[in-house]
């Protein structure tokens, strides 16, 4: 591999920062219209999410609470040199659409559970068997939600996640692309929550614990499935490491709370409501 290549895939793993800084940092004196647009919408954007935030108790469906996501954050996550520097390391245009559409999900779940807690946004123009990430202080100098973006639709195809009823069978319809999208940026969020000082998050051990009949039969639902997903995951050779890292507390945890919120929203919820589910601990 010839050096600059090297370079260059270096600097693929790193992924391209979008944080609001890396952003205004990139548009500096590459297009002045562009930069004057940015503006504009930022400050239209930070005045709908304060009235997003500061009215907890109106009620939201998948729809409204996708369209708050895309509008608020899109203006910042679309320019056109973004998707242009993803095509230019070889990604497909739908599976830009698709991971743009998943950050703005995961910076609008983070900012109604954070409030304007601003954390570094990285799009990997990578494969990954998961669709997004979240990296802990534990693990790196900064904290920040990953997105891969090859395959990015077709892994989250394959998320489809499920649907219970009260007494905790599967039902037999399955989630919505805007839904598929949502309950993967509440399962990040609620990563970035475990690593909270203090945090308890939901286990298998406290199923019994749990008075809410419909999370309870998520528990137990995950509970299973993830036994199963493990024993698949030997069949097919996986390693005992790469077992763990998709299978393990924190994922039951996320899962568990992902699935169930998407189970709510659908019915309609306040913000204030689905704050406290995302925030649940036992
Ligand atoms: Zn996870």
């Amino acid at each position: 591999m010839s050096e600059t290549k090297k370079e260059q895939q270096e600097d693929f793993s790193q992924g391209l920062d979008y944080s609001e800084e890396g952003f205004d940092n990139l548009t500096s004196g590459i297009n002045p219209d562009l930069e004057a647009e940015t503006k504009i919408a930022k400050n239209k954007r930070l005045k709908t999410w304060q009235e997003v935030i500061e009215n907890k108790k109106e009620i939201y469906t998948t729809e409204k609470l996708f369209k708050i996501c895309q509008d608020n954050e899109i203006p910042r996550l679309r320019p056109k040199f973004l998707k242009k520097q993803l095509i230019e390391h070889g990604m497909e245009s739908d599976d830009i659409n698709s991971a743009f559409e998943l950050m703005a999900c995961i910076t609008g779940i983070n900012k109604i559970i954070f409030d304007e807690n601003e954390i570094p946004l990285t799009f990997v123009p990578e494969e990954s068997y998961t669709v997004a990430g979240y990296c802990s202080l534990s693990k790196n100098p900064n904290e920040s939600y990953q997105v891969f973006v090859k395959n990015c639709g077709k892994i989250l195809e394959d998320r489809a996640g499920i649907l219970l009823d009260e007494v905790g069978n599967q039902q037999n319809f399955s989630l919505t692309q805007k839904e598929i999208l949502l309950r993967v940026a509440i399962h990040e969020v609620r990563h970035r929550l475990q690593y909270q000082k203090g945090f308890k998050f939901l286990s298998v051990e406290n199923i019994s614990d749990e008075r809410n009949v419909l999370l309870k039969g998520y528990m137990n639902y995950f509970k299973n499935s993830l036994e199963i997903a493990k024993k698949l995951y030997r069949k097919k050779g996986e390693t005992e490491e790469m077992i763990k890292e998709k299978i393990n507390s924190l994922e039951f945890d996320s899962e568990v709370i992902a699935n169930f919120a998407i189970n709510e929203i659908r019915k309609g919820i306040s913000l204030e409501d689905l704050i406290k589910i995302i925030q649940h601990q036992p």
